[in-house]
This record gives structure tokens, C-alpha cells and sequence, in this order.
């Protein structure tokens, strides 16, 4: 049996309806250099997604590599209760450089959703032990995505994750998300003055002060197929979230380490949430490691005597793993050495533009929107109505696999393709993803 087909004979992959393998067989990747993935007949990819969107600074980098190899020889895991080791809390002293002002503490996970469930313990008790018991609701955008966990797919919103599960999940108030491609205040991205803000302005009204915490995607809601929102949402958001005592959480799982232009999302806004999650590029996507970062009011919350029987339980096997740790401490080094976010700023200019000049006459091609590095295509069957193509066409999909042939992962959201690459693609790599995707729209909608 050759390895495709032990592949499916053991196999169950994630997020992937298994019969669709029969027709697209699993890709056997063999090595990674830079923005390329290379299969094991030696066909190369260009990773434009960041292998889900967590590789930072391209594969098999060789000062991240240096980093773990160092590490690996001298401690590969400890116990984290009461016991710590100095790549952890280097890493935390380095973030606290780069992070929004006022968040000092640092509590470690390995994935991005349980950084959120993290988050929701917390915020929760945060309230009940300063004695605001009758805070019990919790607040998120529709069109929301935090993770796949049940706490984590509770204050998403997306049904496509999470509707087969509704009588597992906890109840939360929904706040209809800005959606600016189909404004219903009829705004363009340049005049709006987030007139959709009313939509929480309700919410909160009704329901702010039984409400503990509100989780946000800050700027860029990715699942739903990047959408992407103002800065100033959020700055409007921080205001009523104080006026209500609602602590606000941000998810920037996604986000962070540069994705945007800035270090943060939040930095859009030049304001601070009152938990940030991080995860995916952290490690620059070599290691599963996850943080849930706060402030020292809410700290000081849950320190007390013992007996008080305020301390938070709250645990991962692998909380702040030391190889996880030295792969993040070898990202921050070559974040402030090497010019990444700055130099990635003008390379995402020249996406937009190499994107805008192929593509945005197509008939077929609604929107071209872009925020740093993330550029997303939505593809609608009527530009003036801009009604989506019909799901069941699977329209991303045929392009997708048309585009695979080419040498291009260009996994999309539903009709939503996008480039998420590492940060560090050059111009030439730039090029060829967009002329791969231009060309595989090309034969799937025009044939
Ligand atoms: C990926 C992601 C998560 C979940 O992270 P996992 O490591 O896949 O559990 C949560 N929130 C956002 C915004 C994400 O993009």
C-alpha cells in the first residue's frame, strides 16, 4: 500500500467531509523552505493560506529551527504548576514589550481555543468574585469564530461549525457584526461612521449588566470569510463595554504578530481589551502554544488566601511547553531584527495592486478588501446585487483544486478566496500566487 492510501485507510482529517478524498486525494507534503510546500514527488506549493494561517515567517526557518534544536537538548516539557523555566518567562517579558498597554499576566495554553475557553473562565469568575453575580450572559458579534471547542463554538456564531451542536452549547447574545461589503446603511469603507454600532448600543442596553464578558475578532472577522471592519467599532465598543462593566476580550488568534499591518488589531483602535488571546503565529506555526493575557485587576481578583478558595483552576497538560516557549522567543527575535512587519507593509501593498489589476474587472469578482498582508476575493454570481454564487456549487472549492494543480493551496471560506501568506513572501512569490489564482478563476467561472 503506498501512503495516500494508508493515509485513508487510518486517517479521519479535520474539517473535511471525508468522501471529498475519493476525487482530491490527501497531498503527502514532504519538506517546507520559505512560502513553499514540496510534495513527495517533488511538486511545489506556495503556502498562500500560512498552513491555517499560523506560519509566520515561512517553513523550516533556520533561527527558529536553531532555537528548538538549543532547547530540545536541554528540557522538552515540565510541569508548569509551581514549577517554570526561563525561555516562558523571557517570552513573557519580550510581549510585554509589543502588546497593548496594561496586560501583565500571562496564563499558558496550547491551542487558540482553549486560550478562549481561558478567557471565559476567567472573565466569569473575574465578576462573581468582586461581586457581580448577576453577571451571567455573554456577548459576541454575529458571524464570530473563536474555535471549535464547546465554550470556544458557544460565543462563535458561525453555523456552519456549530448548528448540529446548539443543544450542547451555552446560551449568548448576539450583536449583528458590521458587514461592509453589504452595508444596510448604504456606506462606502471611507464615509462610515459605524452606524451599525446601534446594533450593540440595543444589545447592551438590554442586557449589559447581567453580561460578564464580550469576545471580539478585533478588525478582521476570518472565518466568515475576512470580513473586515473599522478600528474605530472598536474604540466605540472599549467606551461601552466600561459603561456597563462588561470586560472586553479580544481574540487575536489571528490576528496578531503582524497579519494586519500592526503588531496587534488592537493597535488600529490604540486601545486595550481586558484579555487578549493569542496563538497561531506566536510560535511562528512551528508549536501548538496559546496564551490568555490580563490585567493586573483582574489578577488580583483571584489572589487570596487559600482557603478563600479563589484561585483559578485552570489547566493544560502542556501549559507553557519549553519548546513552544523557545520557537516564540526565536519569532520575537526576528521580528524586531529584521524589518518583518515594516518590509511586509510594502509587500502587501503590491498584493492589493498585482490583485486589483487581474482581477477586480472580472464580472464575477464583488469585492477585493485587504488588511495588511490578508487580501480576500469574494466571488459573487451578480456584482450589482451581490448575491453569492449557490453554496452547492462550490465554487471556491473548483477554484481551489484548480489552483492546487497549479502549485497554489488557495483553500477558500465558502465563495471567499484569500491570501494569507507568511509574512516574509518577496514580490516575485507574490506574482506567481496571484497569476495561479487569476488563471484558475479564469478556467472554473469563464469555461
Ligand atoms: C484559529 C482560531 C481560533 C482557534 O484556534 P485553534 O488553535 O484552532 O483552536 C480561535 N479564534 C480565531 C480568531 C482563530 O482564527
Amino acid at each position: 500500500m503506498n501512503l495516500v492510501e494508508k493515509d485513508l485507510q487510518y486517517i479521519w482529517h479535520p474539517c473535511s467531509q471525508m468522501k471529498d478524498y475519493e476525487e482530491l486525494k490527501p497531498i503527502i507534503i514532504d519538506h517546507g523552505k520559505g512560502v513553499y510546500l514540496y510534495d513527495k514527488n517533488g511538486k511545489e506549493y506556495i503556502d498562500i493560506v500560512s498552513s491555517w494561517w499560523c506560519n509566520l515567517l515561512g517553513h523550516c526557518n533556520p533561527k527558529i529551527n536553531e532555537f528548538i534544536k538549543i532547547q530540545l537538548d536541554k528540557l522538552e516539557h515540565v510541569i508548569f504548576a509551581n514549577f517554570s523555566h526561563e525561555p516562558a518567562i523571557t517570552l513573557c517579558e519580550q510581549l510585554m514589550g509589543i502588546i497593548p498597554k496594561g496586560l501583565p499576566k500571562f496564563n499558558f495554553s496550547d491551542n487558540g481555543s482553549a486560550a478562549v475557553e481561558c478567557a471565559l473562565k476567567m472573565s466569569f469568575q473575574y465578576q462573581y468574585q468582586t461581586g457581580h453575580m448577576q453577571k451571567t450572559k455573554f456577548m459576541c458579534l454575529s458571524e464570530g469564530y473563536h474555535g471549535e471547542t464547546i465554550g470556544a463554538l458557544s460565543v462563535g456564531s458561525m453555523d456552519l461549525y456549530a448548528k448540529i451542536y446548539k443543544p450542547m452549547l451555552m446560551d449568548t447574545i448576539r450583536i449583528e457584526a458590521p458587514d461592509c461589503y453589504r452595508c444596510s446603511y448604504d456606506k462606502s469603507r471611507d464615509n462610515c461612521n459605524c452606524e451599525c454600532f446601534e446594533h450593540a448600543e440595543k444589545a447592551f442596553a438590554e442586557y449589559g449588566e447581567e453580561t460578564y464578558a464580550m469576545i471580539v475578532e478585533p478588525l478582521l472577522q476570518g472565518s466568515a470569510g475576512m470580513r473586515i471592519y473599522p478600528a474605530l467599532y472598536l474604540k466605540k465598543l472599549r467606551a461601552l463595554c466600561n459603561q456597563y462593566g462588561v470586560l472586553l476580550i479580544a481574540d487575536e488568534i489571528a490576528t496578531g504578530f503582524g497579519r494586519t499591518g500592526k503588531m496587534f488589531a488592537f493597535d488600529h483602535a490604540g486601545i486595550s481589551p481586558d484579555i487578549m488571546c493569542i496563538s497561531k503565529g506566536l510560535t511562528g506555526g512551528y508549536m501548538p502554544m496559546a496564551i490568555t493575557i490580563t490585567t493586573d485587576e483582574i489578577y488580583d481578583a483571584f489572589y487570596a488566601d487559600y482557603s478563600e478558595g479563589k484561585a483559578f483552576m485552570h489547566s493544560h497538560t502542556y501549559s507553557g511547553n519549553p519548546l513552544g516557549c523557545s520557537a516564540a522567543l526565536a519569532v520575537q527575535k526576528i521580528l524586531r531584527e529584521d524589518n518583518i512587519i515594516e518590509t511586509a507593509v510594502t509587500r502587501a501593498k503590491h498584493l492589493t495592486n498585482q490583485l486589483n489589476q487581474t482581477l477586480l474587472d472580472h464580472p464575477n469578482v464583488g469585492e477585493i478588501r485587504h488588511i495588511g498582508l490578508i487580501n480576500a476575493i469574494e466571488l459573487v454570481a451578480d456584482k450589482h446585487t451581490k448575491t453569492g454564487f449557490d453554496n452547492n456549487l462550490r465554487m471556491g472549492y473548483q477554484i481551489y483544486k484548480k489552483a492546487l494543480a497549479n502549485g497554489l493551496i488557495l483553500r477558500p471560506l465558502g465563495n471567499v478566496l484569500y491570501f494569507n501568506p507568511p509574512l516574509i513572501i518577496n514580490e516575485e512569490e507574490i506574482d506567481k500566487a496571484v497569476d495561479i489564482c487569476a488563471s484558475s478563476i479564469s478556467v472554473i467561472i469563464d469555461r
